[in-house]
């Protein structure tokens, strides 16, 4: 019998090898605001799809024009009109389904023309497809690590790793610790198969970026691999948005890179690029890649938003341009912005219920921004997670900065805000 009505984050948190800060991250803010407080900050409805300003569907207020913080699609490229023409090519080329996993006649040239793609992004040899960002993690860590291997993860790392990880021997090190790092790197010498050091790129709760040039050396000084997932800074980070793998020229010392197409590219999708040696491997071997279905052809497009990264470096240049306004703006409002090195500004409100009330008047100011809390973070640091887009004008930055004005000085009536809000 299943109890559903005694489920709770106390299961995951009890979950051998796992840790409740990094599983179920991606809803842990909304479910647990959910559970305490009612329905208003849950799968909100966007009337208009992904874009800087949107209309919500909410409840005794329809159609109301909010500016929107809370898509990854940091260049705008969801509603670039070569990144739809593109998309609405491949769907008159080859229709709309791919119909068959890949194994079975579900790999079709565009998936090839993206493998490719991808792989020459990062300048590497070889890169296959998953369903979503998440399958590329979960799936890939499953297929190489087994109970005779162990994988060691920084603690922020996404959800989707922890559950790739599930057949196998896990240790954590606290975020971004690299002592901590380093001492599980001396004290598992010889006593597994295989070791892999996973981190993500850009973290997603943080919004801060891994140490790479340090765990590349500490991964080769004590012979380990390293798996790097850089969903959020691709695209948003290093001289040709690379993301952190340029940031720090480690091309070649990443022996699998995972990511996503959901994020800047603005589709459906998830990769891993490595050695061609690896990637057939996984090939054979993944199984959510050989029974799934991966990409549609509307991720023809995707063709086009990897091209865009290089023919528009523009978007990026926009992009930077509102971080560092909306930062600045944020700062002079005397708000905690913490350490942010990314298209994710967080402001820190260290109190669930204070975090709640922020960002309902948020919502009241016409600002629709995520409250992240426990388990995705610990309690007292929770946050309102602000993700930019090239697309935001001076226009929608003034009315963030007017709402966190107005909200910072609301709440600030009351002691324990004054001492978050300062
Ligand atoms: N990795 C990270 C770091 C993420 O933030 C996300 C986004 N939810 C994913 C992987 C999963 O990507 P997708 O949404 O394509 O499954």
């Amino acid at each position: 019998k299943l109890e559903l009505e005694k489920a709770s984050f106390k299961d995951f948190e009890n979950m051998p090898g796992l840790n409740a800060y990094g599983w179920a991250r991606e809803f842990a803010g909304y479910v647990a605001n959910w559970n305490r407080r009612g329905h208003w900050n849950y799968q909100q409805e966007s009337l208009t799809g992904c874009a800087p300003e949107v209309e919500l569907n909410l409840p005794g207020n329809p159609n109301r024009s909010f500016v929107a913080l809370v898509f990854n699609d940091y260049l705008g490229f969801a509603q670039h009109p070569q990144v739809k023409a593109a998309a609405i090519a491949g769907i008159e080329k080859y229709g709309v389904g791919a119909a068959a996993s890949p194994a079975i006649g579900g790999h079709m040239s565009y998936h090839r023309e993206i493998e490719e793609k991808i792989a020459a992004f990062f300048k590497r040899e070889a890169a296959m497809l998953y369903t979503t960002g998440y399958t590329a993690n979960s799936a890939t860590m499953q297929a190489l690590l087994k109970k005779e291997d162990l994988a060691i993860l920084d603690m922020g790392v996404h959800a989707s790793i922890y559950e790739g990880c599930q057949l196998t021997n896990v240790k954590t090190f606290p975020h971004n610790n690299m002592e901590k790092l380093e001492r599980i790197l001396q004290e598992t010498q010889d006593m597994y198969r295989t070791r892999m050091v996973i981190i993500d790129g850009v973290y997603s709760q943080q919004a801060d970026i891994a140490f790479l040039d340090e765990i590349v050396r500490l991964v080769k000084h004590y012979g380990a691999y390293l798996a790097m997932d850089d969903a959020h800074g691709v695209g948003v980070l290093g001289k040709t948005g690379r993301g952190v793998i340029e940031l720090y020229d480690q091309f070649k010392n990443v022996d699998i890179i995972t990511g996503t197409f959901s994020k800047t590219f603005a589709h459906l999708g998830g990769y891993v690029v490595a050695d061609t040696n690896l990637i057939n491997f996984l090939k054979f071997q993944a199984r959510q890649h050989i029974f799934s279905v991966t990409a549609t052809p509307a991720s023809v497009g995707i063709l086009k938003s990897i091209d865009l990264i290089d023919e528009e470096p523009f978007w990026k240049t926009r992009l930077w341009n509102n971080i560092e306004y909306l930062k600045a703006g944020l700062r002079e409002l005397g708000v905690d912005t913490g350490n942010t090195q990314s298209a994710i500004i967080p402001v820190m409100t260290g109190d669930p219920a204070l975090n709640a009330e922020a960002c309902k008047l948020l919502m009241e100011a016409g600002v629709y921004a995520n409250q992240i809390g426990y388990p995705a973070v610990p309690r007292k640091n929770a946050r309102i997670r602000m993700s930019l887009m090239a697309t935001h004008t001076r226009e929608h930055l003034d009315r963030v900065l007017n709402a966190w004005e107005w909200v910072g000085k609301k709440l600030s009536l009351r002691k324990e805000v004054n001492e978050a809000f300062t």
